[in-house]
């Protein structure tokens, strides 16, 4: 992961120091010395981090930091303010111009990289809702720009792990403002705990007796449910090097006691804020995927996605030398249903057929609707023998019971099925799909409502 940052500060030797440290690690650096100079930059849309200078000739950064956050175009560009050591409440005006984040001056390296790492993760996840938003592929537009809005970063739900009872108690008190905060003493408990409740944010502290904090966050780490979860550490100075570690292991970020109320608030609110796009995103992702692939009226795969699909699993039999069979099933006479009875019952005939269909085969077979009452089914590990059963169940559980509707008498529905296996290494899913089709055309010249297999 890489990100163009800008370095603001009016001392050219100060970004020229930050510059170096950034470049050492694969960022992008942009310089501007001054807040006009820096709000012209990311105004041209270049911009995923800005680091910018407090104590600035003519315009600061607190007031920088203000108009880049009224501005729509770049209010979503993370800030980190860098301030000096003896003004604390600079953190304070900061927080009120909508910095997202602090560095002290002098910075630390790994500091320096904790932040601007994890700022670009969240500003990664902005881009893409963003992007999206505008090329339309998301189902409602709106929704999407509306969600970048709505989403805030209270009332989080957060696992805190601290063996320290009153030290925890101190950092429940500053949190439980704007979070629902729970602690959790017994580090072994970790697991269980993670199982049971829902959780958006977990801290962990480095001073836990007898347990390695890291392997806390490892074990975060590997349970499916927490894959995603992120992970902040409690750390004091001399735990440094194991910090590293940590943030080398997939651990978000990170806080040096004595806690900074505002400190640890800002950087709260970034990993929920993060971790509720990224669910947000994830949503998105599969319902705009799902509509895609998914035929409506039916609920199987469509066309597109079994043409794919049909692709990657025929090479996949060949490579491991596996069967691979296909059904192709036609529904007899079914212009006549529509005709007879309208449109509407054909539609409840096609879906209830759907559903007979998926019932008779396996989870690992593949159903699709391949058009109007036409479906085919990808079978592997099948041989033909086998097909034939799956072909057989399939028919039967279409002609031996009638078709109910709330609208018309009980139809009787037969159907059709054309068989195809894979042969021969030069088979293509064109080949596999012509003489599943030869296959079905005899299955209705020869009287329908049964299965037929033409060998290639
Ligand atoms: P055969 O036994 O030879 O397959 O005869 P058939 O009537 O089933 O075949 P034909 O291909 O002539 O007719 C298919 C009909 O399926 C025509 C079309 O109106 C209907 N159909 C296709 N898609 C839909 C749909 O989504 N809903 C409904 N209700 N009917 C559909
Ligand atoms: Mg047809
Ligand atoms: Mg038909």
């Amino acid at each position: 992961m890489t990100a163009r940052v800008l370095v603001v500060d009016d001392i050219p030797t100060n970004i020229k120091l930050l510059a170096a440290r950034l470049t050492a690690e694969y960022f992008d650096v942009l310089e501007a010395t001054s807040g006009r100079e820096a709000i012209d930059i990311c105004d041209q849309g270049q911009v995923d981090i800005v680091l910018l200078d407090v104590m600035m000739p003519e315009m600061d950064g607190f007031e920088t930091c203000r108009r880049l956050k009224s501005n729509p175009k770049t209010q979503h560009i993370p800030i980190v303010m860098v301030t000096a050591l003896d003004q604390p409440s600079d953190r304070v005006k900061g927080l009120e111009a909508g910095a997202d984040d602090f560095l002290t001056k002098p910075v630390d390296d790994v500091q320096l990289m904790a932040r601007v790492k994890s700022l670009s993760r969240l500003k990664n996840l902005t881009d893409e809702l963003h992007s999206r938003a505008l090329t339309g592929q998301s189902i409602a537009i709106e929704d999407i720009v509306g969600m970048t809005q709505r989403i805030d970063a209270t009332g989080g739900k957060l696992l805190l792990i601290e063996s320290d009872i009153r030290a925890a108690e101190r950092l429940q008190d500053i949190l439980d403002r704007e979070h629902d905060v729970m602690i959790l003493t017994r580090p072994e408990d970790t697991p269980m705990v993670l199982a049971e409740h829902e959780f958006e944010l977990v801290i962990v502290s480095m001073s836990l007796p007898d347990v390695d904090p890291l392997r806390v966050c490892s074990q975060i780490r590997t349970l499916e449910k927490t894959r995603n979860m992120p992970i902040i550490l409690l750390a004091d100075a001399p735990d440094k090097p194991r910090v590293v570690r940590g943030l080398e292991l997939g651990v978000n970020d990170f806080i040096l006691r004595p806690v900074e109320r505002n400190e640890l608030s800002a950087r709260v609110r970034t990993q929920i804020r993060r971790h509720r796009y990224a669910a947000e995103l994830r949503k998105n992702l599969s319902s705009t995927v799902a509509m895609a692939v998914i035929d409506e009226l039916t609920g199987l795969y469509n066309r597109r996605y079994f043409d794919r699909h049909l692709a990657v699993q025929l090479e996949k039999s060949k490579e491991h030398e596996r069967n691979l069979s296909l059904m192709m099933l036609d529904i007899d006479y079914f212009k006549a249903v529509n005709d007879t009875h309208g449109h509407a019952v054909g539609d409840a005939v096609l879906k209830e057929f759907a559903l007979r269909l998926q019932r008779s085969i396996r989870g690992v077979d593949l159903a699709s609707r391949y058009g109007g009452e036409e479906f085919v089914v990808m079978m592997p590990d099948t041989d033909l023998h086998q097909a034939e059963m799956v072909a057989e169940r399939v028919r039967k559980s279409i002609s031996n019971e009638v078709f109910e509707s709330e609208i018309v008498a009980p139809l009787s529905i037969t159907v059709s099925i054309g068989l195809s296996i894979y042969e021969a290494e030069h088979d293509t899913p064109e080949s596999l799909m012509k003489r599943a089709d030869i296959s079905l055309y005899r299955a209705k010249r020869e009287g329908r409502n049964r299965t037929a297999y033409d060998a290639a």
